[in-house]
């Protein structure tokens, strides 16, 4: 037995027993990078659009394919990968796009093959794997914050509401979904659906709901006590709260991150009180939440962690 503390030998192997995978997220533009274990190594590289270049949103998918084909080549850069994790929008099961409201040309894709395809070009072999964009995002704060072994939740709040779960569990988890309200009028959420999470809390249906401000305006106005922006923020807090009080009802309670550009919204005390209001099960009510800055290289890890645990599992 090679005993470990005595240098050379075992750390010499431990680090080639590390995987060496490529984590890449689509969230805000494209962000790629490459992981050996958990860590990432160098920078980021942030996909740079080119002046007149079609955006993501109105790209075919095999035109996306091409352009992650060509971020993860650059950031390879000639050597060899284990694995390859790519965090996109959407319902994903087995590397499929079954729905992807802001990607709606992704609907029906096996994105993977796409990717394959397009990294032949580039002699790139290494086995590819898409996952849903939160998930990747839940994996990612479990690594750097040294909780692989435990069950977490993440709340994005963005144009979008995203909702990720770490480990993975077989199901749908589309938690930004969750009906909060059975108010009929409540129907701007991005899928259609009536009552929907989104609808109250996403940028794009408080925009829709207060068509003379902007969301930022619409905080700013409850914090001077326009009655409307008041009720409103309330709303937007009880909506949380709810869904919250919902997953932790059906997985339990424990460990609740909230990132995403609209986070820092969040009066963290409101929701604590909306939420014990809700939670009344002892056994339940030893749930935590935080608030964690929005951040690509938590993602692009995560996608990383996730490929590699992938690899080991196949
Ligand atoms: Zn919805």
């Amino acid at each position: 037995m090679v005993p470990r503390e005595n240098g050379g030998i075992a750390g010499t192997s431990l680090r080639r027993n590390m995987s060496r995978t490529i984590g890449v997220t689509t969230a805000e533009g494209i962000a790629t990078g490459l992981v050996e274990g958990e860590e990432l190594v160098g920078k980021l590289r942030m996909h740079e659009e080119e002046p007149g270049a079609e955006p993501l949103f109105s790209t075919p998918p095999a035109g996306i394919a091409q352009r992650l084909a060509q971020e993860i080549a650059a950031v390879a850069a000639g050597s060899p990968v284990d694995a390859i994790g790519i965090g996109m929008p959407g319902i994903i099961q087995d590397c499929f796009i079954e729905e992807s409201p802001n990607l709606r040309q992704l609907k029906g894709v096996n994105m993977r093959d796409l990717v394959v395809e397009a990294l032949r070009d580039y002699r790139i072999t290494a086995p590819v794997y898409v996952y849903n964009d939160a998930n990747v995002l839940a994996a990612g704060l479990a690594a750097t914050r040294g909780i692989l072994d435990r069950f977490i939740r993440v709340w994005t709040l963005g144009h979008g509401i995203g909702f990720g779960v770490y480990p993975p569990r077989p199901g749908i988890w589309e938690g930004g979904h969750i009906v909060v309200s059975l108010d009929p009028r409540e129907r701007y959420c991005g899928c259609g659906g009536v009552g929907h999470l989104e609808g109250i809390m996403g940028y794009r249906a408080m925009r829709l709901r207060f068509l003379d401000m902007e969301p930022d305006e619409i905080f700013d106005n409850a914090r001077k006590r326009d009655p409307r922006c008041v009720e409103f923020v309330k709303l937007w807090h009880r909506a949380l709260a709810a869904a919250t009080a919902t997953s932790i009802h059906q997985a339990g309670p424990g460990k609740f991150f909230i990132s995403g550009f609209n986070a820092k919204h969040l009066d963290l005390n409101l929701l604590h009180q909306y939420l014990s209001e809700m939670v009344k099960m002892s056994p339940l009510q030893s749930y935590v939440l935080e608030v964690v800055p929005s951040s690509d290289e938590d993602a692009v890890i995560g996608a990383a962690v996730s490929a590699a645990q992938s690899v080991s599992a196949a």
